[in-house]
């Protein structure tokens, strides 16, 4: 192997195991093989050229390379000191803590952060999990009827056993009854001002000559876009966002799957606060940018005299490449997406279907700890959590877009292959081969191949059966032609479909069962009929 090839090989296996390859490391091992390096300034960089092109690959693209090049040198990834969660301030007796979501579509990776961290408190303090739907929105974001279904099923996947389960749609005589008294302390108002106007008199903190509109009968009589109420706060806070925020309003056509019929609908801020009192939530982890939800509930909890709770922030997790609620519900809508379960979603309903585990989400979110930065993720970050679990999965050939192939004077042979060459006791799969195989690579004219755990050749011609470093073989995976092989196709994450042929242990698998396609990547499978029919996990 030429030096350029040992290099590239060394920092590609630092980078996988370690993010980022690390020059003292690779040199380390570089020279551990190479004995007879004469001119060690031009190794050292060569050494740091190499690594800059292996670090600015990404993680996927290393992890085939390496494949490509010697699968052996793949290791775990070191073992990491555990992450704790810091501690929550005021825990008196228990820890009521809720998530909730707004059920207009199914969950995704930026829910699973909330989820997921009140989940990991609950159980660190032995406290209750509320899963509340925030589904007071029949007009703008509106909740799918299903939806609510999918939040509690990808729950149960997760792991996290809610203490109740509510619908804000369901409680509104108590969000009307806290309006009531309201009314009577004064502290809400009927508005019957032109938004933009009012908006403009909030900005500058004048009132509008409503303020004494205190006028409980015609709570119910209001029309949409004619009125709304307000909880009457400060004019003179400083965040305009604060001053006399609204609480109610109507929509005379409700949309909301649950509800067609309610006018009166109570917005957000409104909701959530009776609700984190109703309920007696003690922390909520909640979004920086939703800080000004803060102030604008505590002054509810000023008038009812309540405790507010201890608040939590966290900054926002993006995950590139994954859309939005929003922006996947437009492309069902426009049929560009085949639903909230399309591979290309990003939902946990998706990645589920493709093989990750929920214990790899569940650490992912935990190592990413409580902070208030924003955080900007890969989906290779998650694949590394994921790929440290499902490393233990059994191994199978599949060839892609199979080429049928004939090696003279290849002898007959009957190879055992191990199900995980980790793990030997979980045994093997067996193949009879005779001169005829299907491959997936384009094999070039004069280079030497080897037929993992078989034999090597070249031209179509049988050369040799041990593994020989001296021949540079290229190493790749076969299938004997033979009746027992199956019809394997695999929905890649940009919903393409790779149809090939498969081992006949394939048939044994159970659906959901994760499977790491030799020199290929990990894949779940879906459906199994006359084809068995898989998506793609990650590299
Ligand atoms: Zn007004």
């Amino acid at each position: 192997m030429d030096i350029k090839k040992i290099i590239f090989k060394f920092a590609l296996q630092n980078a996988v195991k370690y993010e980022k390859a690390d020059f003292k490391a690779v040199v380390g091992k570089v020279f551990a093989e190479v004995k007879d390096v004469k001119d060690k300034k031009a190794l050292f960089k060569e050494v740091k050229e190499i690594i800059e092109e292996v670090n600015s690959m990404k993680m996927g693209e290393r992890i085939s390379k390496l494949m490509e090049i010697d699968p052996t040198l793949i290791e775990d990834k070191p073992k990491e000191e555990k992450k704790e969660l810091p501690e929550l301030e005021n825990v008196k007796k228990e820890a009521i803590m809720r998530f909730a979501p707004n059920p207009n579509g199914a969950m995704s990776l930026g829910h699973s952060r909330q989820a997921i961290l009140n989940w990991l408190y609950c159980q660190k303090y032995n406290g209750k999990y509320l899963l509340r739907f925030d589904d007071t929105d029949p007009k703008v974001k509106i909740p799918e009827k299903d939806a609510y279904k999918w939040f509690e099923d990808d729950f149960k996947w997760l792991g996290i056993k809610p203490w109740k389960t509510v619908k804000q749609s369901s409680r509104l005589n108590i969000y009307y009854k806290y309006a009531w008294e309201l009314f009577k302390m004064k502290k809400m108002y009927i508005c019957k001002c032109e938004p933009e106007k009012k908006s403009k008199l909030l900005q500058r903190g004048e009132k509008c000559g409503c303020e004494e509109n205190y006028n409980w009968d015609g709570f119910f009589d209001m029309k949409e876009g004619e009125a709304v109420a307000r909880v009457k706060t400060d004019l003179k806070n400083k965040n305009p966002a604060v001053r006399d925020w609204p609480a109610f309003r109507i929509a005379e056509k409700s949309k909301h799957p649950l509800d067609n019929k309610t006018r009166v609908w109570p917005l957000l801020n409104f909701a959530s606060a009776i609700d984190d009192h109703e309920f007696g939530i003690t922390h909520i982890i909640r979004g920086i940018d939703l800080s000004v939800s803060d102030d604008r509930q505590k002054y509810l909890f000023d008038y009812f005299k309540w405790k507010y709770p201890e608040t939590i922030y966290t900054g926002k997790l993006y995950v590139k490449g994954v859309k939005s609620t929003s922006e996947t519900k437009k492309l069902i809508k426009e049929g560009k997406l085949e639903g909230w379960d399309d591979i290309r979603t990003g939902t946990i309903m998706s990645l589920r279907k493709r093989g990750f585990q929920a214990e790899a989400i569940t650490n992912f979110i935990k190592d990413l700890g409580v902070n208030r930065n924003n955080i900007d993720v890969d989906m290779d970050n998650l694949y590394a959590y994921n790929r440290r679990i499902v490393e233990k999965c059994n191994r199978y050939y599949f060839v892609e877009e199979p080429k049928k192939i004939k090696i003279k004077n290849a002898p007959k042979l009957t190879v055992k292959v191990h199900l995980h060459p980790d793990d030997e006791k979980r045994g093997f799969r067996e193949f009879k081969t005779g001169d005829e195989f299907y491959v997936q690579d384009k094999l070039e004219k004069g280079r030497v191949y080897r037929f993992m755990h078989l034999f090597n050749f070249m031209d179509g011609k049988f050369l040799s059966k041990e593994m020989d470093e001296k021949l540079n073989a290229k190493l790749i995976h076969w299938l004997p032609v033979g009746k027992n092989l199956v019809d394997v196709e695999i929905k890649m994450d940009d919903n393409k479909i790779k149809k090939g042929l498969g081992e006949e242990g394939i048939k044994k698998l159970k659906i959901n069962e994760v499977i790491q396609c030799e020199r290929n990547f990990f894949c779940c499978l879906q459906e199994k009929n006359n084809k068995f029919v898989f998506w793609f996990t990650h590299r």
